[in-house]
């Protein structure tokens, strides 16, 4: 995405050395000691102000309590008499980690590696760590995590929870890659759910926002680190589809792939891939370094979204300098960005935002006209679109990827004022349709704008989720403003002719899901813009 632009403004400056002297004094081992019971004591603190990444979302918790055992979050989800939410690294965009008044779990103290095995591949680990930890504990086994997003910021259990996706060929939903999970249930009690074990639950915890559980731990497959050439080229997007699967789709010398769309025509795209490679790297950081400089990033951006004439600099300028050399790099490095490269010096009057819609693979050349039409007609500051491919998901409740489907990554700006955010919801609404009309879905860690019809078009197994949800937790103490926004107690209702476009049928496959997958559309009416429902 983004860093593919970036990454070669960023300056290399070589790791500062954090070593303390190692001279130990008594003073020194006492202070220690002192410092590491700080460090592992679980902190609880009241009344604080929750907020994520774009600072659109503030929200007021009663209470929130960052354990460093399972049994302290056992005790939390057990005692607590009131709504619980569970926070991960709060990348998300519209209030998933809260909900005004709750006690929220903050996951990031429980990060530890559990167990792990070189020879199988795989590693057990608590959910609040960063995948930056996991990459800096497998790096030195050349070992690579097999499915993660672009950047490693986020933690496992915030990636699990939204099913997250990155940029690799023939893989997909992060579940595709978790071979198991430890759930701690409403009532405290402990599962461990995996395909073959409580599948129900794994399937509803997976992509489930946090609203079965708390995710624990998780057992995650590795794949060997290896070394990648980056390949990049320009094209018509007419042509994009039959190149992508002649050459990308079933090749697995192909590790990572994506293809940014240039606004604001919307019919060029830079296509890149990194294809595996025994010659020596170009670059020899093995992960990208964690003292990295961005400013220049920033004002890269700034000229991006804010200069006339920015945009087209991007693609005839800056692009064609940052692609001039082919990189040979190691795949932790492709796969350890840094959100730090895109944040903005203020957030306050003007802030970044993502957002995502899937279609089936076979509905791109339909589906990028229509929404490119709907960016330009709202002069939407696009200021990069990332298409990515993945694999159908083999079978969680709320899965985005009903059938294979193309990814695109929308990263725009957007006032902070609510007259700004009234209209990206307007416009939201409308690609949100858009992408239905295409058998398609829209992605829910980013800001709640869907009506619940759109919910319920896009997410069909919602119902059954819902179902679930009210088996394990009956008081509905797992909430969050996601949740607060769509979740009901009741039935599906029967009826059907909500007037609402349903789902391409023909476009959408079911196989691998059970339960309502293609049952009619919910008789939700479309709200007004404006509506609370979001
Ligand atoms: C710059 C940027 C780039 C991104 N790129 C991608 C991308 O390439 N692909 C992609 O798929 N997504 C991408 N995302 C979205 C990202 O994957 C999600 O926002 C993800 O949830 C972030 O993880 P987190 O730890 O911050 O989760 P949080 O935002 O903290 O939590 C997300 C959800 O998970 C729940 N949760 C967190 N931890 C647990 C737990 N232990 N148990 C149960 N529930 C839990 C929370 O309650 C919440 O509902 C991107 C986001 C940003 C900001």
């Amino acid at each position: 995405m983004l860093s593919d632009i970036f990454v070669a403004f960023a300056n290399t400056r070589p790791l500062r050395s954090r070593m303390l002297s190692a001279r130990a004094t008594p003073i020194r081992a006492a202070l220690s000691i002192v410092l590491a019971a700080i460090a592992y004591a679980p902190h609880a603190c009241a009344d604080a102000i929750v907020n994520d990444v774009t600072q659109l979302n503030p929200i007021h918790v009663r209470e929130l309590v960052a354990p460093t055992r399972i049994e302290a979050i056992i005790e939390a989800v057990k005692n607590h008499p009131g709504p619980i939410s569970i926070g991960g690294g709060r990348y998300s965009m519209g209030g998933q980690t809260a909900t005004d008044g709750a006690l929220q779990i903050d996951m990031r103290r429980f990060a530890q590696i559990v167990s792990f095995s070189k020879e199988n591949k795989v590693i057990t680990v608590q959910a609040g760590i960063t995948w930056r930890k996991i990459q800096e504990y497998i790096d030195p086994y050349n070992l690579s995590v097999e499915i993660m997003q672009s950047y490693d910021n986020f933690t496992v259990g915030g990636s699990l929870s939204v099913n997250a996706h990155g940029r690799y060929t023939g893989l997909g939903p992060i579940v595709l890659s978790v071979k198991s999970i430890r759930l701690v249930l409403a009532d405290g009690s402990v599962v461990m759910a995996s395909p073959t074990e409580n599948s129900d639950l794994f399937n509803g915890a997976i992509g489930g926002y946090g609203a079965l559980g708390v995710i624990a731990e998780a057992t995650l497959q590795l794949t060997d680190n290896v070394r990648v050439e980056e390949h990049s080229q320009l094209m018509p997007l007419s042509a994009y589809r039959a190149f992508f699967d002649k050459n990308v789709r079933d090749n697995r010398n192909v590790i990572f792939h994506n293809a940014d769309i240039f606004p604001t025509a919307f019919d060029v795209v830079r296509v890149t891939s990194y294809t595996k490679t025994e010659k020596p790297v170009t670059i020899s950081d093995r992960l990208t370094p964690a003292d990295r400089d961005y400013s220049s990033n920033r004002r890269v951006v700034e000229v991006v979204s804010e200069w006339p004439g920015g945009k087209w600099m991007r693609q005839h300028v800056l692009d064609p300098w940052l692609y001039r050399k082919s990189a040979v790099e190691w795949r932790n490095y492709e796969a350890s960005y840094d959100v730090r490269e895109l944040e903005p010096v203020s957030r306050k009057l003007s802030t970044f935002v993502l957002q995502e819609y899937f279609v089936p693979a076979s509905r791109i050349d339909e589906f990028v006209p229509r929404m490119a039409e709907v960016l330009r007609r709202h002069h939407v500051n696009v200021i990069n679109i990332s298409i990515r491919h993945s694999r159908q998901d083999p079978g969680t409740y709320l899965a985005w990827a009903r059938s294979d489907v193309f990814c695109f990554v929308i990263y725009y700006k957007q006032g902070t004022a609510e007259s700004a955010r009234q209209e990206v919801q307007g416009w939201t609404r409308e690609l949100i349709d858009r992408a239905i009309s295409e058998g398609g879905t829209y992605y829910l860690p980013y800001q709640i704008l869907a009506t619940k019809e759109q919910f319920h078009a896009a997410y069909p197994r919602a119902w059954d989720f819902f179902k679930l949800k009210k088996r394990v937790d009956p008081s509905n103490k797992f909430r969050n403003r996601l949740l607060d926004a769509y979740y009901e107690t009741g039935d599906a209702p029967r009826m059907s002719g909500s007037g609402y476009p349903s789902p391409r049928q023909d476009s959408v496959s079911t196989s691998g899901f059970t339960g309502s997958s293609g049952a009619p559309s919910p008789p939700f009416h479309r709200l007004p813009v404006g509506s609370p429902f979001r």
